[in-house]
């Protein structure tokens, strides 16, 4: 069977098409716009433009169908009991995500037993909610002397905006009431205050919510010079005298094998994938994998109290989106307080609590709690080369622990969301839940960024691999310290520092 053509050669090939390999097409668009640049993507494309989020997608049916197509090779959410960590029980992914079959968890240890991938074009943010909030105090890399100016350009790739929500009748009020809990003693910085959210209102009033295809832009799709090719698995990286040298990569439509050679390779495929691409290609520095961590997650809900009916709740009447009734709040991670607080509408559409009882429409909230771990080089992804995964891929094998420490911030975390969950209403329940480690989809330390090369990072502050010219990777991975809050927006600003530096090796 005859396949698709592929380029002998790029400038720069990029792997992975999620908000960060985007990223580095994007600026390599604007700021070297001669070179030539290629994105493989081993998943579908599922959304028009390419990499656009499925919320956007209005009907029902076709949404589904492109979540279903983004859950990879294998099956999903199927019961699996995890060796060694005998609570587990059921596993369930996200729909758009896809879970791990095996190896997520090994005797004695806690693993990850939900920790879970998207293949497709546009990766993870064809799914995500959207919430760009900075990292504050000991989540900061403070060896990165320009964070602010690369997270202002992480802002503007992705979109992001803070007054989506503005019209929600009961965003203030539960902001209202968490500031009244939280605020004394923060800086202006760790405030409670909205969300920043990669979203936009059009002026039809529709919701268009940011993915990839928001951080590419018109420049990368009007480039002539770029192209994207998908349902494309890159299975190794050449090297050629200790340099990137270009990638092999396989047609999943025809099975057909391609070399394709570049100057620059990105590795942009999560957390889990580009340590395993690496692996694959020989490339082992002593830290890939390791330095993983997953933010521990506590959820409760509250019912918002003093609330007046918006709409009468018998009236049926269709609400329209997520968070529309209450916006999406943000109570910020501080080293004294060691959370980062998500806290938005959880079901828009009207639900009797008892019979008798019915619920003010939107009033109902969710509380989440994201914690930091307490880092630690043992927490890592390994690869079985004995074992393959569902693309004929090195198997990934997690070996995860929370310590004593983590179990004491999980323990304050449920006090804590107890507190907010009083202080905007009447919690439902009558106590939070601490969800299964994974549950973040916010993997981190993969492949962590260091000053010096001295065995604890994989990468330099370029995000170029220590002892590999050429090889840049990118994502989640890269954060080298253990963040609370939601990791994209500060991942797509260390991909803005990695593109612009072979933007400049290229002119
Ligand atoms: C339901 C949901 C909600 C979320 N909410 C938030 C949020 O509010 N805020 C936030 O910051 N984050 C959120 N996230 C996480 C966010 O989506 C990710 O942090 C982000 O997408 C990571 O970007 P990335 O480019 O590093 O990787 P990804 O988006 O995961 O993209 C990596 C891509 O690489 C491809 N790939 C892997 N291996 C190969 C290979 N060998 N060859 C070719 N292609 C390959 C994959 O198929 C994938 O498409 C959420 C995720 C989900 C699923």
């Amino acid at each position: 069977m005859s396949g698709r053509q592929y380029p002998a050669s790029a400038d720069v090939v990029i792997v992975g098409s999620g908000p960060t390999g985007a990223a580095y097409a994007r600026i390599l668009s604007e700021r070297a716009p001669a070179a030539s640049i290629v994105m493989f993507e081993v998943g579908p494309t599922v959304s028009d433009p390419p990499g656009a989020h499925v919320k956007n997608i209005a009907d029902r049916a076709e949404r589904t169908r492109a979540q279903a197509a983004s859950e990879g090779p294998g099956q999903r959410g199927e019961k699996v009991v995890s060796p060694g960590a005998a609570n587990v029980g059921a596993r369930g992914a996200r729909p758009g995500t896809f879970l791990l079959e095996e190896g997520f968890a090994f005797d004695g240890e806690d693993g990850l037993p939900v920790v879970a991938m998207s293949s497709n074009v546009g990766g993870m943010a064809a799914h995500w909610t959207g919430a760009c909030p900075r990292p504050n105090e000991s989540e900061r890399i403070t060896f990165l002397p320009d964070l602010d100016e690369l997270l202002d350009e992480g802002d503007r790739l992705l979109g992001v905006t803070t007054d989506a929500f503005d019209a929600a009748p009961f965003g203030e009020i539960v902001r209202e009431r968490l500031s009244a809990a939280v605020d004394e003693g923060r800086t202006a910085e760790t405030t409670v205050q909205r969300m920043p959210l990669a979203v936009h209102r059009r002026d039809d009033g529709r919701l268009v919510w940011s993915g990839s295809d928001v951080v590419l832009g018109e420049v990368t799709r009007q480039n002539p010079r770029f192209s994207l090719v998908d349902e494309s698995l890159v299975t190794s990286v050449i090297t050629r005298d200790g340099k990137a040298a270009g990638v092999v990569v396989k047609d999943l439509r025809s099975g057909e094998q391609h070399e394709v050679s570049a100057r620059f390779v990105v590795v942009a495929a999560d957390a889990l994938r580009t340590p395993q691409l690496l692996w694959a290609s020989g490339i082992r520095p002593a830290a890939l994998g390791r330095y993983l961590n997953d933010q521990a997650q506590v959820v409760y809900a509250s019912r918002l109290r003093d609330v007046a009916p918006l709409v009468p709740v018998e009236s049926g009447a269709p609400v329209t989106g997520l968070a529309e009734y209450s916006g999406v709040s943000w109570v910020p991670f501080t080293d004294a307080v060691p959370f980062h607080g998500q806290i938005m509408q959880l079901d828009a559409s009207p639900i009797a609590l008892a019979e008798d009882d019915p619920v003010v429409p939107g009033s109902i909230v969710g509380l989440g709690l994201f914690c930091a771990k307490d880092l630690q080089a043992d927490d890592r992804v390994e690869f079985d080369d004995e074992h393959v995964d569902g693309y004929g891929m090195p198997a990934p094998r997690i070996h995860y622990t929370l310590t004593a420490h983590d179990h004491e911030v999980i323990e304050r975390a449920r006090a804590e969301i107890s507190r907010l969950a009083e202080a905007v209403g009447d919690p439902v329940g009558d106590r939070p839940f601490t969800l299964p480690l994974g549950s973040s989809l916010h993997y981190q330390g993969t492949t962590r960024m260091g000053t010096v090369d001295d065995g604890t990072s994989v990468c330099d502050i370029d995000s170029q691999v220590w002892g590999v010219p050429g090889l840049f990777v990118a994502g989640n991975g890269v954060i080298p310290t253990p963040t609370a809050c939601n990791p994209t927006l500060t991942s797509v600003a260390l991909a803005v520092r990695g593109a612009r530096a072979i933007a400049a090796s290229l002119a």
